[in-house]
């Protein structure tokens, strides 16, 4: 069912955090507006209404929606596939009240992040084991974009009433020794281990990228029974996983291994000033190359592209967002696909440009 325009409105709430909208039509313009003090409303013109009701006779086989009455359809984003409830209003004007319905499965904060929903769910899962201990890695090859997933994580650990710490300060929520990592900062691995060994704390989280202290958390990860989440700088989930095994030589390590969840952040295309992408021959032999390369469906069908307005101070991006991607041995049923097909999946609903998409496939 193509459904294309009235999944893009969505989306653009969505990303804005809103779940749901109104959106009113009369002859000459198309008003949405996001139920999220943070969203933009948009304004668009004929096409968009001729877009809509063509969309909309589909969605209803043709029949009036009765003022009052509801449809469900479901839509795909960027993290999973949803059900969306529009209800006809009654009014002068046409007018539509469009409710995305959110499985209470997914309500977690690791999903702000923009992760699989199935994926997600495998992750919480293996938070909660019992006696879960070993390490969990969190990579990119920036810094920028790392602490939000360490946040988000704790969070969720927090959530689930387990006992953690964090080594500086990661929220007013989760325990921390040393604040300002002043002591952290010329600490031995002696004396950090045997500060973690007097705490209580099951879980250790850490957001520092010093290679004396990841270096002591993967040898403690070895001999003790916490779980050890850090940080780490790699080019990918396997470059991170190579990069472990070269900080300590002991086999026993791949065992303890829980997951390396890699991303990298990409500009969010600006949704304010965004139209099809035109891509020149040049570009079109690439994008050609990267589908067939990387066995993707065909990257220019919808490829989008922001040419900039006041929103985005010409620029046509607006933040960033991540791509993931999930490395487990130990627990395969953990592993995701690459983050190039996150990527890809992002960049064909309009929130990352073809050319980045091509840009990370040529480091
Ligand atoms: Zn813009």
């Amino acid at each position: 069912m193509k459904i294309n325009f009235i999944s893009k409105i969505i989306n653009y709430g969505l990303w804005q955090g809103a779940d749901s909208l109104y959106i009113e039509l009369n002859d000459s313009e198309f008003k949405v507006d996001y139920h999220s003090q943070n969203s933009d409303d948009l304004i668009l013109n004929n096409s968009a209404y001729t877009k809509f009701i063509n969309e909309l006779k589909i969605l209803t086989k043709h029949q009036k929606l009765d003022s009052g009455s509801s449809i469900y359809f479901k839509i795909n984003t960027p993290i999973n596939t949803r059900t969306v409830c529009l209800t006809s209003i009654a009014g002068k004007e046409h007018k539509y009240l469009i409710k995305v319905i959110e499985p209470n499965s997914t309500s977690w904060r690791l999903s702000k992040l923009a992760i699989n929903s199935d994926k997600l769910k495998t992750i919480k899962a293996h938070l909660k084991k019992e006696n879960n201990q070993g390490l969990i890695i969190v990579s990119s090859a920036r810094r920028e974009g790392k602490t939000s997933t360490i946040q988000a994580i704790a969070q969720e650990i927090k959530d689930l009433n387990l006992n953690i710490l964090s080594l500086g300060k990661i929220n007013d929520q989760i325990p921390y020794i040393d604040k300002d990592n002043k002591w952290l900062h010329k600490i031995d691995s002696q004396e950090l281990i045997s500060a973690l060994n007097k705490n209580q704390a099951q879980i250790i989280i850490n957001d520092l990228e010093d290679d004396n202290i990841i270096k002591a958390l993967i040898e403690y990860s070895l001999n003790s029974d916490k779980l050890i989440i850090s940080t780490l700088k790699a080019d990918s989930s396997k470059d991170a996983w190579s990069q472990l095994l070269k900080y300590q030589k002991d086999k026993g390590l791949t065992k303890k291994i829980n997951f390396i969840l890699h991303q990298k952040l990409f500009k969010r295309l600006c949704p304010h000033c965004q139209a099809k992408a035109q891509h020149n021959s040049y570009e079109k032999r690439d994008l050609d190359n990267l589908s067939l390369k990387y066995n993707l469906k065909d990257v220019k069908e919808n490829s989008y592209i922001s040419s900039g307005c006041e929103k985005c101070q010409h620029s046509g991006y607006i933040k960033k967002v991540p791509a993931f991607e999930i490395l487990s041995f130990q627990n395969p049923h953990l592993n995701s696909s690459s983050l190039l097909s996150d990527a890809y999946n992002k960049q064909q609903l309009g929130i990352i440009s073809a050319n980045d998409l091509l840009n990370i496939t040529k480091i």
